[in-house]
């Protein structure tokens, strides 16, 4: 598997990158992305396919479960740099249906050391689906309540996201935009399902 890696490096060489030489030498001198992805790190999710964006188009961050959490160092770097320095205009929390991250969090991880405290970060989103329907007294199927957390874990992330002030001042000058998508890999779709929040919404 390794080799193949590789191997489809040298392919990349020869078929993409001689061809487009010119972009890629320009790329190679600055980048200028216009979105910030925040996706999950799950291989069935790679941004610039599913989006079909080149190199350069899109500053990528992703972890389990796409996760906004305000004490990562990691994602918080990201933001600033993003925000601050590349002056970028969009951000996009993006889930998955099937989202193994998601669906851990209904299972018994006592041999987990890691998993289980990053997901603390979520579990509010699957507490207030589980809440709403127990209130509304609706009975739906296992894999449409698992849908509808991946898709309040995509709120719940934005919310994070507006916790940053520096994020928080930049929404409010009307200079970023902060949207929620989830993926649908059964269907190759992205939908939206909260678009362009405005940070004094709350
Ligand atoms: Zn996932």
């Amino acid at each position: 598997m390794i080799t193949s890696l590789l191997d489809g490096n040298k392919r990349f060489v020869t078929d993409v990158f001689d061809r487009e030489r010119d972009y890629f030498e320009e790329l190679a001198k600055t980048q200028r992305p216009t979105v910030l992805w925040i996706g999950c790190s799950d291989s069935r999710v790679p941004v610039n396919t599913i989006t079909q964006t080149k190199a350069g188009d899109v500053f990528v961050h992703r972890n389990v479960a796409n996760i906004v959490a305000t004490n990562d160092w990691n994602l918080s770097a990201v933001l600033e740099f993003t925000i601050n320095h590349l002056k970028i205009p969009d951000i996009v929390v993006c889930g998955h249906y099937g989202c193994g991250g998601i669906a851990a969090m209904d299972e018994d991880l006592v041999d987990d050391r890691y998993i289980p405290i990053w997901l603390n970060n979520a579990y509010k989103a699957k507490e207030k689906v589980d809440e709403k329907l127990l209130s509304l007294r609706i009975r739906i199927s296992k894999e449409q309540r698992m849908q509808l957390i991946v898709e309040e874990n995509v709120r719940l992330q934005l919310e994070h996201l507006r916790e940053y002030p520096f994020v928080r001042a930049a929404m409010q000058e009307k200079k970023l935009s902060i949207h929620g998508w989830v993926y649908d890999m059964s269907n190759g779709e992205i939908k939206v399902v909260q678009r362009d929040t405005v940070a004094c919404m709350e």
